[in-house]
Parts: C-alpha cells; structure tokens; sequence
C-alpha cells in the first residue's frame, strides 16, 4: 500500500473529489478558451466567487492566469493609480512577514514610489505610525497583507481600512491566506484591491489568481494602461466584461475553482469551512500546547485559521523534524508534510498548517506522530 502523504503546508494538498473529478472529464471534452463556451465558464466562476465573498454589490473579481504573487504584481502595478498624473504613484506598504516584504519589493521594482513600513516579522503594526507615515509621504495607497503566512497571524485589517478610509487612501489587501477561510467583509473593512488565489483557502489548483477590485476603482483602471503587460487589470476587465479573456485562460483550471466554489457550498459557504478549521485548530494547539511546544504569538494580533507557527524546542532541528514526519510509517497508512518558518524566523519558528480535504482524524493521528517524532 502506498502511504497517503498528509500536506501540512499551505501551498499543495489533497483537493475535494469534485476538484480532482474536473481534469479526466476535461481531458475528453476540452473547451476552446473564447467566444461562446468561455463566457458561460468565466461568468459562472465570477458570480460564484462574489457570492461565496458576499460582494455582489461592491467588487468585481478579475481573473488571472497566475499564481497569487501575480495578482500582487498584477494589483500593484494596475490599480494603484496617482492623485497627479506628473508623478508615479506612490504606496505605503505595512509589512510584518515574508509576504508584506514581497509586496514592498514588488512595488519598487515596478517603480511605484514606496515607503516601506517594516516591523519585526509578527508584530502588530501601530496605526498612529502608518497614519504619519501616509501623511509624511503623501501616499496615494496603503497596501497590507491580511493572513500572514509566515508567521501564521492576523494583520488588522479593519482598523487600518478605517484608517485609510479617513485618510482618502486606497487600500490593497493581499488577502491570498485568508479569503473563503476567514471572516471578511470587504466593503465594511474598506477594501479597494483584494488581492486572492485559488489554491489556498478555495482548495483548487495554484493555476489561477484573481484580483477583486471595487466596482468605481475599476471603472478608473480600465482607462489606464498598467505597468505590468499581460497583468494587467485593466486589459483583463474590459475582456472579462464582455465574457472574453484577453489571452489564453485554463478552462480546465477555471472548471476545477467552480467545482471548489461548489463544494465551499456544499460545506456552508465561508462560515462553514471556518469551523471546519476551526475544529481542527482546536484539537491541533490543544496538542502543540500538551507537549510542551510555545506558539508564535504577539500581542494583538491573532492567529490565523489556515496554522499555526510553533518554536523549535531546545535542540531539535527542523531538517530532522521535517525528515522523520516525512516518513512516517505506523502502519496509518499516513505520512506527514510540514513547513519551515520563512525568510527571518527560518531557524527559530516552524510551521504547520491545516488545510485541505482531510478528516479531522488525520490530526489527531499526526498529533501521534508529532510527539513520537519530538521524543526522538
Ligand atoms: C501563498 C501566499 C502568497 C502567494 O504565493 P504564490 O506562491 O505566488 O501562490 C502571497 N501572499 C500570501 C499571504 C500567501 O500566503
């Protein structure tokens, strides 16, 4: 018997089977990407999508063949738009992680003007700094990561889009961690660009990204030209409009995220896969915290649904760790995929995440094995 290897990480795990049901049938009936038979397939996956999000009023979601650092890449360079058309336009960019780092990074290069707020990975950003900041700088946006991956927290979402709401700034969000897997509303937390991917939270594969942007921003970006060719915003609306796609877009992939959407449904929607979570988070930290095992946490800041980041006890090493789970062989018929902590925290922190179509018993058997692994 082959042993089923568990993914604890947040990038590659098992799919529903309705996910996995899409590609053998496609593989017979392929569909050409335009005209006709796309439209029906891309308006379909939209709609669910601003259902599943609640955001039928609000934003639209434009879709791109990525994965989510290209809708980062996408959002900033296309929706970011300068109060003066004589300068580039300029962002604020609040980061605590890998993620926020990123989208700094990503925003120099593309040439916008950044002021980079960087704390210590994990740490709560002060808002009376971001608002001097905004004002020192003139910002025309304040850009944040929502579900910080690499430290497994919650970035205040809510209360910074308050602030840039006060502060007349747009506010991007990259909410690839959080979205269909935390509770979010993105009119009341004030959100212009959400930046989301599809193999996270929505459990499909990492073939597509999306940006959802608010319905009056759009309307302003489709009459610019963005700085990224091919991610461009812009360009993808007035396609995605008209029901077309300006390049060739995966149907079969476009298939797989209405199957996921489907099945997000079938589970209660946003709500439903949050106790999902929820429970399994439960029954996980009340695990790391029997065996001793210190949780990456800062004040004010709360941990995120998808994991949880733990200190490395005393002398062990995460490479051996990572080796023994990944070989698991009790006879469950079950190994185990872990994920080290990234970029600053790499040597102190790992992680693991709890994502994906897997029953909550599977937890309770790696929380076996975890322990076994750490006695070691
Ligand atoms: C996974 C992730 C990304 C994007 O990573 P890709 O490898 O490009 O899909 C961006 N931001 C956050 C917060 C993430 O968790």
């Amino acid at each position: 018997m082959s042993i089923k290897n568990i993914s604890l990480t947040p990038a590659v795990f098992h799919l529903p089977e309705r996910v996995n049901a899409i590609a053998p049938e496609y593989a017979q009936n392929p569909i050409v990407p335009r005209g006709p038979r796309l439209a029906p397939v891309l308006d379909r996956v939209q709609n669910k999508i601003r259902s599943a999000l609640d955001c039928e009023e609000t934003h639209d979601p434009v879709m791109l063949t990525c994965s989510g650092s290209g809708a980062i890449a996408a959002g900033l360079g296309s929706c970011v738009l300068s109060r003066d058309a004589s300068r580039a336009p300029r962002i604020l960019v609040v980061s605590n992680g890998a993620y926020g780092e990123r989208q700094a990074r990503y925003a120099q290069q593309m040439g916008l003007s950044t002021t980079h707020y960087a704390l210590e990975y994990g740490k709560r950003p002060d808002l009376d700094e971001i608002e001097r900041l905004a004002q020192k700088d003139d910002v025309d946006a304040i850009g944040l990561v929502h579900g910080a991956t690499s430290t497994c927290s919650l970035n205040p979402m809510l209360e910074i889009g308050e602030l840039a709401r006060k502060l007349g700034k747009t506010f991007l969000v990259d909410g690839i961690a959080s979205l269909f897997v935390e509770e979010i509303n993105l009119e009341e937390a004030g959100v212009d660009i959400m930046i989301g991917s599809t193999n996270k939270g929505l459990h499909s594969n990492p073939d597509l990204a999306f940006v959802l942007v608010s319905k009056p921003l759009l309307e302003r970006v489709c009459e610019e030209t963005g700085r990224i060719p091919y991610l461009d915003i812009g360009e993808a609306w007035k396609a995605q409009r008209n029901g077309g796609h300006p390049y060739t877009i995966n149907i079969r992939a476009l298939l797989e995220v209405e199957a996921a959407l489907d099945s997000l449904e079938e589970e209660g929607g946003v709500a439903g896969r949050i106790s999902i979570y929820q429970a399994r988070n439960q029954l996980l930290r009340e695990g790391y915290r029997d065996m001793g095992l210190q949780l990456f946490e800062h004040p004010g800041m709360p941990l995120q649904n998808i994991g949880t980041a733990l200190y490395l006890p005393e002398g062990t090493q995460y490479a051996r760790l990572a080796d023994e789970l990944a070989e698991w062989n009790d006879g469950s018929g079950e190994c185990y995929e872990i994920y080290s902590a990234q970029g600053r925290l790499a040597d102190q922190v790992f992680r693991i995440f709890n994502m994906g179509n897997y029953e909550i018993e599977t937890y309770g058997r790696f929380l076996q094995a975890l322990k076994s692994c750490l006695k070691t």
